[in-house]
């Protein structure tokens, strides 16, 4: 059976904004405490790799020189007058300057070019986890909404030098649109980008619209699907799974990337959607199947938003699972419950893997007329998928082939 890669060090808890700051890194260690109490870590199929740091040429693959070393020097001093951080995103809210963040970004980024080499190069894998990447609003020039380099892009951009003409689907579930991945592929045909995320009319970047669909030779490769705030379980898995395998069979790529964010979550504090833990689990295995049945067996996965404590690491703990064919229980060790509860005392207390929590629904019911509103929205998505997207994908291909 091929196995599947993750890709761990405790460096990653260098990536820190600071204690005020909601992107906290011990989110990625609870998420790997859960792994191992779950003993996901003793799976045959699974193998941890240590991640290596981007050299700076890596970087310069999709960041700009003077982008890069204003990021260095900040990172030597944060204070350092010669740099002015506001320029390059940084600076006091969202991208606060920290010591050490070139280092820790590069890490970052190694860390997903290390899943990418892995799973494409090395037959044996189908699938390779980051769970500390996803920085997927950077930009080539600056830094934007807690992403200083864009690793995503990086490693893309690895691959394309593996294979010139490589044919990557990037899908994005983080409630934020994909924005930076978008942007820097905006012109390739090569990079098909499919970001499912809360309407940017409410929530920032403020992008990701339907009329955004690509420039250039790149025209029609770049698709979204922009969601209601309170789009529930069974409103987002219709359109998740009724739009994107489809997508995914027309374009045939070689390798699938996925970047999870799991902000999408209806008790996140940063958004407003609608999902519960039970939702990822047929996300995940709707990803698993269109990368075994359309992507040439390869998913790189990698991490993205979330800021609950609780919830990130049982969210990705369910896509990991996924990825080893293990079966998981709804049920959570008491020692990792005793750990967020010691570590995140001020959320609620986990008590199951996975929730079925219907308040959402719940709250459609009594508001009849909003959720039949909201039904049609997902159906009209649904539509634009059948007779725009899917058709101008085709066309496109048959054009460049
Ligand atoms: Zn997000």
């Amino acid at each position: 059976m091929k196995k599947t890669a993750l890709i761990y060090t405790t460096e990653y808890q260098k990536y820190n904004f600071g204690p005020d700051h909601p992107l906290r890194p011990l989110r990625i260690e609870l998420t790997y405490s859960l792994f191992r109490k779950l003993s996901l870590l003793n799976s045959k199929t699974l193998e941890i790799l240590t991640p290596r740091p981007c050299t700076e040429e890596e970087i310069e693959l999709v960041h700009t020189k003077e982008y890069i070393n204003a990021v260095k020097k900040l990172s030597v001093n944060p204070n350092d007058k010669s740099v002015n951080p506001f320029m390059y995103g940084l600076g006091p809210g969202d991208n606060p300057v920290f010591k050490g963040m070139y280092e820790a970004s590069a890490l970052v980024c190694g860390a997903s070019v290390t899943a990418a080499e892995k799973v494409w190069t090395d037959d044996d894998f189908r699938a390779a986890f980051n769970p500390a990447g996803g920085l997927h609003h950077a930009m080539a020039d600056k830094a934007s909404g807690f992403c200083i380099f864009n690793d995503i892009a990086v490693a893309i951009k690895y691959l394309k030098k593996l294979k010139e003409d490589i044919r990557i689907a990037y899908v994005d579930i983080d409630c934020h649109h994909g924005d930076g991945v978008q942007s820097i592929f905006y012109k390739d045909p090569n990079v098909l980008t499919v970001s499912y995320h809360q309407d940017g009319r409410y929530l920032f970047p403020g992008t990701g619209f339907i009329n955004e669909r690509g420039e250039d030779r790149g025209e029609g490769f770049s698709i979204n699907f922009p969601l209601l705030p309170n789009t529930n379980n069974k409103m987002y898995l219709k359109i998740f799974r009724t739009t994107l395998p489809k997508i995914l069979e027309i374009y045939a790529p070689d390798i699938l990337i996925t970047q999870l964010g799991v902000d999408t979550y209806y008790k996140d504090p940063l958004t407003q959607m609608g999902l519960s833990l039970d939702a990822y689990r047929h996300i995940a295995q709707t990803l698993k199947t269109c990368a075994f049945e359309f992507c040439n067996n390869k998913w790189l996965a990698i991490g993205g938003g979330g800021y609950l404590l609780s919830v990130v690491p049982r969210a990705w703990t369910i896509f990991l699972a996924k990825m080893l064919d293990v079966e998981l229980k709804n049920e959570l060790p008491a020692s990792w419950i005793e750990e967020v509860k010691k570590k995140a005392p001020y959320e609620d207390t986990p008590y199951s893997l996975w929730d079925r929590d219907d308040r959402i629904e719940v709250e459609l019911l009594s508001h009849p007329e909003i959720a039949k509103k909201m039904i049609e929205y997902g159906n009209q998505l649904i539509s634009i998928n059948e007779e725009k997207y899917l058709p101008d994908l085709e066309a496109k291909l048959r054009a460049l082939s």
